[in-house]
């Protein structure tokens, strides 16, 4: 079977030579374990951070090993009674084989009559929960409140703006071209969308802003979170939830001092990491599920076909290739 290898750590963008297609022979299932072919696979921004050395919350990927994310898989052989042949599974961390030999406690069954399996790598997988849990629980949004997200046409940011509709409050979002913005704008329901590539980003968004910003949710980090940083509102809060702008920085960028503004307004900023908010997963889905079944929350997807697409997907994320969430389909 086919795997991708990571074959060198990169410095600053990674590029193609970072990546290397093996073959690799597939184990017969001992007991306990199942087989699976490989259907969708998750290219996601966080897979930067463990190709760099060193320990984060997840450990570094190793060299020479294949890489792995997130991968809705059906199974093909089964040594556990929970799983069947033809069941859909998905797992968090899966390898990037197009079929693989797993413990069967590193998936779970996904319920296919609720959305289609893709959509548990996206808007019910991890990205929407993060967007449903950076949100209700940082941000705390009411009705009537702005709420700003950067990243917005991307995975997390389109649903993230697209809560905040549901819950009433305005909802504006930043994202890299004048396709994303119309996106936002029309497809998306968003109140008011800017280009941070376009001069005038201060201006744009005090017009988009009329009454401040009450949530900023980050997903970018760098000069456009400066630039909403500094209208917000008393009691502002700001989900802190990637920087994605710095993700290939060889050095962290400085950048100006607000935290005297943030004693003033009373700010409340704060960082979170989706994988420690397991125990809220299924109220995330229970949340999420019908407003997409019910088309208020549109799922987005910028699919590339073919398993040997899985890095240049990945870099495409860094250059903003995707419009809602990047996956590949094998
Ligand atoms: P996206 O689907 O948003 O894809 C990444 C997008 O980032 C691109 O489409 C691009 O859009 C934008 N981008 C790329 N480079 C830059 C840059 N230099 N400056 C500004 N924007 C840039 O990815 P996700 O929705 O999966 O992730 C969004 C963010 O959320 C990331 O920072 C990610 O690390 C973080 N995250 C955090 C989690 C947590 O638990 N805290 C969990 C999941 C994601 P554009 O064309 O608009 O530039």
């Amino acid at each position: 079977v086919k795997q991708i290898t990571f074959a060198a750590r990169p410095t600053g963008l990674p590029d193609a030579s970072i990546f290397r297609i093996d073959e690799v022979p597939l184990p017969d299932p001992k007991e306990g374990e199942l087989q699976l072919k490989g259907m969708f696979y998750s290219v996601d921004p966080y897979m930067r951070g463990r190709m760099n050395e060193g320990e984060s919350y997840v450990p570094p990927f190793q060299v020479n090993n294949a890489l792995e994310g997130g991968v809705v898989a059906e199974v093909t052989a089964s040594r556990d009674p929970k799983f069947q042949p033809g069941d859909v599974v998905h797992g968090p961390y899966l390898p990037w084989r197009t079929e693989m030999t797993v413990p069967a406690s590193a998936v779970q069954k996904v319920d296919a009559s609720l959305a289609p399996p893709s959509y548990y790598l996206g808007v019910l997988g991890m990205t929407g929960l993060t967007a449903y849990i950076g949100l209700m629980d940082i941000g705390k949004p009411k009705a009537g409140e702005t709420v700003v997200v950067s990243g917005a046409a991307g995975a997390v940011g389109s649903v993230v703006g697209q809560i905040a509709k549901h819950l009433g409050c305005r909802a504006v979002g930043i994202a890299g071209s004048e396709e994303k913005v119309k996106l936002l704008t029309e497809y998306f329901g968003f109140d008011a969308a800017i280009n941070y590539n376009e001069p005038g980003l201060d201006d744009r968004l005090s017009t988009s802003c009329p009454n401040g910003v009450d949530i900023y949710f980050d997903n970018v980090g760098g000069e456009v979170s400066d630039a909403v940083m500094r209208q917000l509102n008393f009691f502002a809060r700001v989900p802190l939830c990637g920087q994605i702008s710095y993700y290939n920085a060889t050095e962290v960028p400085t950048g100006p001092r607000w935290q005297g503004f943030m004693v003033t307004r009373s700010i409340l900023m704060q960082g979170f990491i989706i994988r420690n908010y397991a125990s809220r997963f299924r109220e995330g889905i229970e949340f999420l599920a019908p407003l997409v079944k019910a088309g208020k929350i549109k799922s987005e997807e910028t699919v590339a076909e073919g398993f040997e697409k899985l890095p240049e997907a990945l870099l495409g994320l860094f250059s903003g290739k995707n419009k809602g969430k990047m996956i590949v389909k094998a």
